[in-house]
């Protein structure tokens, strides 16, 4: 078989396991009018399915920031951190992220995915163990692959088995990155990090902490789960995105440890690629100052959060193991899916359809995600449709 031949085959094998009917995947959005509503063909919806958590892709704050540095930077750096693509602008956010933080450095990366690629492969290499837990993202699964560590999953959330591992591992648990996220993007539940806490230290093994949905949803200012726990010092390294709450495009390392610098001079993730320009910079500097004052934001996120997952839980949907912005319903088969995801979208309300093998466990599940900028009222139809869609699908 030639190449194209062999992608065909794989492309193929793939859609054949969808649902038939799925004409809408990656449909497109052809107007955004807020964080909560936009256009679909000719029908107004509510977005439901964005990670968007506070609300802020409209902040007139941000948008200034952006228009002003377009003006007086350029659109585009056109090159990496390590050339000409390092601005006064992407230092002083690495400054505020470790001061956020508290933490001695932070490297700023082009995307979120680059920050777990580039953070992980610079860490590990062949010889070493990642420990990663069984529904890790694809940026993380990536980048131990590109370290060419050995890779071993444990069960997801499991301290048992990831003590199991650990004690299996002898001598090389010192060698061994676990790594775990602080809310997992499927499910959205949340990594028991107390334990797997107590676990890395009695093992002398590193932690790396992937905050990517939970910076500004977790903990009194908004840095996440470890700050939840009290735990911001006991955690080795810190990565997160700038295209969740932030609303920009992005990512970031932040630790403690000394050797995070080194990382510029082995992490190809953060050397070969051209650096985030300066209009999504300045974005997110103003974006983190109103995550860092986001008390309210957060509040009225989390009440969002609580109302639709009970509402959903009330109505017999099996949902997410607890609540938090994303409130996932999971289903038996990608066929009650698909019209549960349909019959939301003909009702104006988009949300995220997640098939094998995307989903955990070989689950299907139809993914809603609140921001702060939701009304009472929008959650409210929401709650509506999905209880007239409960009878018609689900029994
Ligand atoms: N980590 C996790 C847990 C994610 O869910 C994502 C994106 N969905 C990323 C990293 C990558 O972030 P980005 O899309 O900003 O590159």
């Amino acid at each position: 078989m030639s190449l194209l031949e062999k992608l065909d085959a794989a492309a193929s094998a793939r859609i054949a396991q969808l649902p038939s009917g799925l004409g809408a995947f990656g449909i497109p959005i052809e107007e955004i009018y807020s964080p909560t509503e936009a256009r679909i063909g000719t029908k107004r919806i509510l977005l439901l399915g964005t990670n968007n958590y506070l609300g802020l892709s409209f902040s007139p704050e941000c948008r200034k920031a952006a228009h002003e540095a377009i003006d007086q930077e350029g659109t585009g750096t056109t090159g990496s951190r390590m050339a000409n693509g390092n601005y006064s602008g992407h230092r002083a956010l690495e400054m505020e992220f470790a001061d956020f933080y508290q933490c001695r450095s932070c490297i700023v990366f082009t995307t979120g995915y680059q920050a777990n690629l580039g953070t992980i492969s610079g860490l590990i290499g062949p010889g070493d163990v990642a420990l990663i837990d069984g529904d890790s993202h694809a940026s993380i699964y990536d980048g131990c692959v590109l370290s060419g560590a050995d890779i071993i999953r444990f069960r997801h959330n499991d301290v048992i088995d990831l003590e199991k591992r650990l004690r299996r591992l002898g001598e090389r648990s010192k060698n061994t990155l676990i790594i775990v996220e602080g809310i997992y993007s499927m499910l959205g539940d949340q990594a028991p990090l107390a334990d797997i806490v107590r676990l890395k230290k009695a093992y002398n093994s590193t932690l790396l902490l992937d905050e990517a949905h939970s910076l500004g949803v977790l903990g009194e200012t908004g840095r996440g789960l470890a700050e939840k726990y009290g735990l911001i010092g006991e955690v080795d390294f810190i990565t997160g995105t700038f295209s969740k709450s932030l609303c920009g495009i992005g990512g970031y390392c932040v630790s403690n440890h000394p050797q995070l610098d080194q990382l510029r001079y082995v992490s190809h993730p953060y050397i070969f690629t051209a650096s985030p320009s300066p209009a999504t910079i300045a974005a997110t500097r103003a974006a983190l100052k109103l995550l860092k004052n986001g008390r309210e934001l957060r509040e009225r996120l989390w009440e969002n959060a609580r109302q639709l997952y009970s509402h959903l839980q009330a109505l017999g949907y099996q949902v997410s193991p607890e609540p938090g912005p994303i409130v996932a319903t999971i289903l038996d088969s990608p066929q009650q899916a698909l019209a549960l995801w349909k019959g939301l979208l003909e009702n104006g309300i988009y949300v995220n359809l997640i098939l094998p093998p995307a989903a955990p466990e070989g689950k299907s599940l139809v993914r809603c995600s609140v921001n702060a900028a939701h009304t009472t009222k929008q959650i409210e139809y929401v709650c509506e449709v999905f209880s007239r869609l409960y009878s018609s699908i689900i029994q």
